[in-house]
């Protein structure tokens, strides 16, 4: 009978993914932007950005000579935009400590900004084919399931034993039991990832057509919807807050984020506390005199934005203002006032871009 590695690797030749835009390559800074983007987002959705972020930073030392406002605008839409500065981050240190080439293994590789042991290693095995296991959330389900192993697979007991399990795994040294085993565990990481995203996929995974349905543990049992449990969910605190979109001639005032803290480094607009005088704050705080208009105040609904750790109802404002006085603050790169068009171009979170999208479209109905 074939090993769980073979089963994996003959299963992936003919049903796995051979044309990712980030495969059939060895070029270490493309793999690790593709590991990097492909952390929390779907692949259908990471496939533009990847092509559009290479097209402008095709290699380490452009990006490391980028702004962290060019890297953000071109991340702007994708989230999880720490992922982007520590993209950042890591390509100066690279260029400064290793002379611009990316590190060799999958230790040293984890040294660097915003790459855990996972990510680690699957940049590692396709870049260099070491010898490495990775264990991201995919993997941990179908582990979970074929091996029986109860819990939820991010506790700590349960990590560790996952993390035995895929080094267990690995396709045989080089030598051993006589097998070659060049380019093995390349294609057997990508069967895993395959598995994982086509067909052992958290709801309705496909087991008719898994390679490891004979050992599956879940599947023997009947346990395939009970494994792994899911997270033990806390309900998500809220927290409420203005967007302030003050408009001039055509133009909107953005605020940069200061760069460590939520949305840190990306233009936003200004924020208030809801409790908050709306024409006093902006005229304290902005030296502006508003006009609010009622009939374009009313569109503006108010939306959540869930983060990781709390759930933002946001309450945008949209304002007109009348005068700016001369004694306003305002610094050189960290305020600007800008086109809508420009704006959706730039760094910019999330609920701020479906906040200007909407705008775009209302103000395009009543010019249509
Ligand atoms: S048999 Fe089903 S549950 Fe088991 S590994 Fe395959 S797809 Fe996953």
């Amino acid at each position: 009978m074939d090993s769980f590695d073979l089963k994996l690797i003959r299963w992936q030749e003919k049903h796995g993914r051979h044309n990712l835009p980030w495969q059939n390559t060895r070029d270490p800074y493309a793999i690790w932007l593709s590991e990097i983007m492909l952390q929390q987002t779907q692949v259908s959705t990471v496939i533009p950005y990847y092509q559009r972020f290479l097209q402008s930073f095709p290699d380490i030392r452009s990006l490391a000579q980028a702004s962290l406002d060019e890297v953000l605008a071109r991340w702007s839409g994708l989230g999880y935009y720490s992922r982007g500065r520590n993209l950042h981050r890591a390509a100066r240190l690279i260029v400064r400590d290793y002379q611009a080439k990316f590190p060799a293994s999958a230790d040293m590789i984890l040294k660097l900004p915003g790459i855990g042991r996972s990510t680690a290693a699957a940049i590692a095995v396709f870049a260099y084919g070491e010898r490495c296991a990775i264990l991201d959330g995919n993997v941990k389900r179908v582990l979970s399931r074929c091996f029986g192993i109860e819990g939820y697979s991010g506790e700590k007991k349960n990590e560790t034993l996952l993390w035995q399990k895929a080094e267990e795994l690995l396709p045989p040294l080089d030598g051993t039991a006589g097998k070659n085993t060049k380019g093995r565990v390349e294609a057997y990481t990508q069967a895993l990832m395959d598995l994982g995203a086509t067909v052992c996929t958290r709801s309705k995974p496909k087991c008719a057509s898994c390679p490891l349905q004979l050992e599956c543990v879940a599947f023997r049992g009947n346990l395939v919807d009970k494994l792994p449990s899911p997270r033990p969910r806390k309900p998500l605190p809220s927290r409420e807050t203005v967007l302030l979109v003050l408009t001039n001639a055509g133009k909107i005032f953005l605020e940069k984020r200061p760069p460590e803290g939520i949305w840190g480094g990306m233009w936003c607009l200004p924020e208030m506390a809801v409790s908050e005088d709306t024409i006093e704050h902006c005229k304290h705080r902005f030296g502006m005199d508003l006009r609010m208009p009622a009939q374009i105040q009313a569109q503006m609904q108010p939306f959540d934005h869930t983060f990781t750790h709390f759930r933002l109802r946001i309450y945008p404002q949209l304002l007109q203002v009348i005068s700016v006085s001369s004694a306003t603050v305002q610094h050189e790169g960290t305020s600007t006032w800008t086109t809508l068009d420009d704006a959706l171009q730039s760094a910019i979170p999330a609920p701020v871009r479906k906040l200007f999208t909407n705008l775009r479209s209302s103000s395009g109905e009543k010019h249509g």
